[in-house]
Order: C-alpha cells, then sequence, then structure tokens
C-alpha cells in the first residue's frame, strides 16, 4: 500500500502512524521524511542510535523492541517513545537515565495478549501490582502515557480481534483505576502490517507499520 493512501485512511480516523523502518536504509526513510513523515519506529538501539545520529534531527523517534536495561542510556537523550516497557526494573533505569539528561520520556507499558509465549510484555496483574508500588509513585522522570500490544501472528482475524479487544480493555480499566487524572494516558499502540485494520476497528490509536510501507525486509 502506498504511504498516502495509508496516511489517508489513518488521519481520518485520528491514528498515528509510526513508520517501522527497522532493516531499512537512511535513504528509504528519507523518501517518507521528504513526503513530510516524521515519525519513526526501530526496535534495536544498535540500529536506531545511528539512524538519529546520521537523519534530521526533527524525526520523532520511537523505540518499539524489547529493550535491554544496560542500552537506556544510549537513547535517553532523544527518543520520543518508548512503546515496550515490560518490566519495573526498566522502568525504573529509563528514569534514572531522563533524570540525568534533565528530560522526561513518554513510555507505554506493553502487555503480552498473543498466544505465542516469544512475545514480551506484562500480564495484567502484573503491571497493576507494579502501579501500586510505592517505588513506582516516586518515579519523576517517566510518563506513561498507555498500552501496547502485539497481536499472534496468525491468519485467524477473530482471534486477533479478540486479542486487540482485551488490550483495549487493560486500557480502559488502567485508565479508570490509576490514570483517570491524566490525561496524557491515551495512546493505544497496537495494530501492524498484516492486522492494523482490525487494530484501528478496535480503537487504537498508534499502529506500527513496517513491510506494508517499505516492501518486505530482506
Ligand atoms: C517489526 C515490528 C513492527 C512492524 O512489523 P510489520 O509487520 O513489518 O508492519 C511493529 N511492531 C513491532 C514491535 C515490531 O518489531
Amino acid at each position: 500500500m502506498d504511504y498516502e493512501s495509508l496516511k489517508h485512511i489513518l488521519d481520518e480516523k485520528g491514528v498515528k502512524l509510526v513508520a517501522v523502518s527497522k532493516t531499512q536504509p537512511p535513504e528509504r526513510i528519507l523518501e517518507l521524511y521528504e513526503k513530510g513523515h516524521r515519525l519513526f519506529g526501530e526496535n534495536r538501539v544498535q540500529e536506531l542510535v545511528p539512524k538519529y545520529e546520521a537523519l534530521p534531527k526533527d524525526i520523532e523517534w520511537h523505540l518499539i523492541g524489547h529493550l535491554q536495561t544496560n542500552k537506556v542510556k544510549y537513547i535517553a537523550p532523544f527518543v520520543a517513545l518508548i512503546h515496550s516497557v515490560d518490566r519495573f526494573k526498566l522502568l525504573r533505569e529509563i528514569d534514572k537515565q531522563a533524570a540525568k539528561v534533565g528530560r522526561t520520556i513518554d513510555c507505554l507499558l506493553q502487555f503480552h495478549i498473543a498466544r505465542e509465549e516469544t512475545k514480551f510484555g506484562f500480564h495484567e496483574a502484573e503491571a497493576i501490582a507494579m502501579l501500586e508500588r510505592e517505588e513506582f509513585g516516586a518515579l519523576q522522570h517517566v510518563r506513561i502515557c498507555g498500552v501496547m500490544g502485539m497481536a499472534t501472528f496468525t491468519d485467524d482475524r477473530a482471534q486477533v480481534r479478540r486479542e486487540f479487544r482485551s488490550l483495549r480493555q487493560i486500557f480502559e480499566r488502567l485508565k479508570a483505576d490509576y490514570f483517570a487524572d491524566q490525561p496524557h494516558f491515551r495512546e493505544l499502540s497496537m495494530g501492524m502490517s498484516g492486522d492494523w485494520d482490525i487494530a484501528v476497528e478496535e480503537g487504537s490509536t498508534m499502529v506500527r507499520i513496517g513491510s506494508l510501507l517499505f516492501g518486505p525486509r530482506s
């Protein structure tokens, strides 16, 4: 699907497009940049940092993949949103590194909604336990802006829909119980190339799309 058509559909619904540029060379990113796109997602720190350094500074970079604690320091100065917070230890490290560079870093809590065990993320009860910890309340340099999840990689669209719906429900419950007075808790990051349309129907506010925009990854 071409960029303009996809962007048009998403704009009409008020859904943000994170162009997932992992494995793509800077030239491919610049092609979209020249069409006016500024929001890109990468899943590896080792790839994100050199791209940040090489490319225009008004790009908004999102980290969407699993993040090791010892790598947070490399992205803390510039990352706009971390989608993949899946444990308290990581959040504490993001808070520490953000403080060092005088920033507050926006984060999403990643939930495990798929059948595959390979995928990362909190279960709801674990996230709630974290939100109720005193140490969580003490963090001052992170801002939780919503949730993220990946559906099972399957042709069973009804299954995918159920999983997105379960993430939406988690989002709504957390919002009501822990973030009711925090308007920035509003992002529901779900939907990729194969399932973005279902995700949008189920209330996604942010889709992460790679191969549909850039073609298959090598
Ligand atoms: C690679 C990736 C995507 C995009 O995948 P496509 O199927 O190419 O759209 C989205 N989210 C995460 C976390 C990814 O790692």
